[in-house]
């Protein structure tokens, strides 16, 4: 934001259907919302747009609101945080878009449709069969008014549809792709409320939008064919509109298509997913997620990619939304989650890596955790691989095969002498620590005629019983001088 501008409040709403889990998608939704409220000083709402019992997921909500707080998007309106337009659940709203419905009638915006499933089920098989855009064929739009509020009391089914312009065209305005432009006769009298007197997403939405005070809508870019209508139903009210954003969709991670529910699938079987909880099981920070999802259609200079929360609520600029769609990948993903992690000071990593140790079945406390942070925070891209390095630092034993204690380019009898000599190196340390072992290591390694790398390789395998580790010297001070000899003492009896 220009530091010379000064913004209006807005008033923004995430509006999710808790029909699934959480995604990147609905949380960088969240995100754009959340950016703009805070740095506007305006207010975030959370609606849930629960009006679909069909679609309707138990676990959805709760799913949604630890994943929402986990990123540290805490919404001042909504469930649990309370507010001026209690309920926040739109299934407890029906019958404010009932008499919504009802005054769109009266004022002849809206009208009674009294077509049967199956009537509208053979208009629509023989508008298919003449090619034609499946459409309401507009039979019940012109009942005389007193005739179809006899047939409403005299207890006939129906519906309430929105009553569509259907001459000239409308101009709308989307704030990332700027005027479009359609002509009324393409736009369907859609239903609005349906037999049972539940509210559909084209009314229900409007209706909380406005009585909620909206400012800006952000909303995915699957609801951009919808925005012509939604603009008719604001005029038909002879409402003022919201600003309209509708944010750019996410490609697959090959950039060809749409992600998918058969997408979303295979991914988790190649260790990846788009689902928050998943996310924060596999070790990926929350300020990881929100950086690399802030910039999946957006960008502050085209050159600056690290961003905190603060950070962006500081140089958000909703002018920058880019509406091109945005390929989901996962190597920037591990990058950023890298950056946040090395930014992370000691005792805060400690903290957050504490739980992937447990569930790595260490138990340690915080004093423990924290001298080894050093050692792994440079090497690690996401926190589950804490206990993937160091974990072995708090194994009483470890039982590393014997092909796995060879040095590299040698036999087992070379390797065991290599060995031998280092632990009669390290027997005699004045003092065990790191910087004590280099240099006569080293020595030994000349003197066998190997490159250092060789007997630091069998060293650290035979040591941390893993290849990869934190650094050897440092490993090794860590472990003691007790535990390594034994387990030297262990590889060359293996070895032998
Ligand atoms: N419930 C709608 C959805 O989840 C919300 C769209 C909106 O933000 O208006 O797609």
């Amino acid at each position: 934001m220009p530091k010379d501008a000064k913004p209006q409040p807005a008033r923004v709403r995430f509006a999710p259907s808790p029909t699934g889990l959480t995604h990147l998608g609905s949380a960088r939704t969240a995100l754009y919302n959340y950016l703009l409220a805070r740095q506007t000083g305006g207010v975030f709402i959370l609606r849930i747009e629960d009006t679909d019992q069909k679609r309707y997921d138990p676990n959805a909500e709760a799913d949604l609101t630890s994943s929402l707080r986990w990123l540290g998007l805490q919404w001042d309106e909504g469930p649990e945080a309370g507010g001026p337009h209690t309920p926040y659940y739109q299934s407890q709203r029906m019958e404010t878009y009932r008499r919504h419905a009802e005054e769109l009638v009266e004022r002849g915006k809206g009208f009674y449709c009294f077509c049967t499933p199956a009537e509208l089920d053979a208009e629509r098989k023989a508008q298919q069969a003449r090619k034609e855009q499946p459409h309401y064929s507009g039979k019940c739009r012109d009942i005389p008014p007193a005739e179809a509020r006899q047939r409403v009391a005299n207890g006939e089914t129906h519906v309430v549809r929105f009553k569509s312009p259907k001459e000239g065209s409308i101009t709308v305005v989307d704030q990332l792709r700027g005027e479009i432009t359609v002509e009324n006769r393409t736009i369907d009298d859609r239903v609005l409320l349906k037999s049972d007197g539940h509210a559909l997403y084209h009314l229900a939405a409007m209706v909380d939008d406005h009585l909620m005070g909206i400012t800006h809508v952000l909303r995915g870019e699957e609801w951009l064919p919808s925005l012509p209508l939604h603009v008719h139903i604001y005029e038909a009210f002879g409402w003022e509109q919201p600003k309209w954003f509708h944010l750019s969709v996410f490609l697959k991670p090959s950039g060809k298509g749409k992600m998918s529910k058969r997408e979303t699938e295979a991914m988790k079987l190649t260790g990846q997913s788009i689902f928050i909880q998943d996310l924060k099981d596999m070790g990926y920070l929350p300020e990881g997620v929100l950086n690399w999802i802030a910039l999946m259609g957006w960008s502050y200079d085209d050159k600056t990619e690290f961003f905190t929360l603060e950070d962006l609520v500081d140089k958000f600029d909703i002018s920058r939304l880019n509406p091109s769609p945005a390929a989901i990948d996962f190597k920037k993903f591990d990058h950023f989650n890298g950056l946040h992690i090395r930014a992370l000071p000691a005792e805060a990593l400690a903290a957050r890596l504490l739980p992937y140790f447990e569930a790595a079945g260490h138990s340690i406390s915080l004093e423990q955790l924290l001298p080894i942070v050093p050692l792994i925070q440079t090497r690690m891209t996401t926190l589950d691989e804490g206990p993937e390095l160091a974990g072995f630092l708090f194994q009483e034993a470890i039982d590393p095969p014997a092909e796995m204690l060879v040095g590299q380019g040698l036999d087992a009898a070379a390797s065991a002498a290599a060995v031998g000599k280092a632990l009669e190196i390290l027997e005699v340390l004045p003092e065990f620590t790191a910087a004590n072992m280099e240099e006569p290591l080293r020595a030994v390694a000349e003197e066998l005629g190997l490159k250092a790398g060789q007997l630091f390789g069998m060293l650290r395998n035979a040591v941390t019983g893993q290849q990869v580790s934190p650094p050897l010297f440092e490993s090794m001070e860590l472990v003691g001088r007790e535990t390594v000899l034994a387990r030297l003492r262990a590889a060359v009896e293996k070895l032998a």
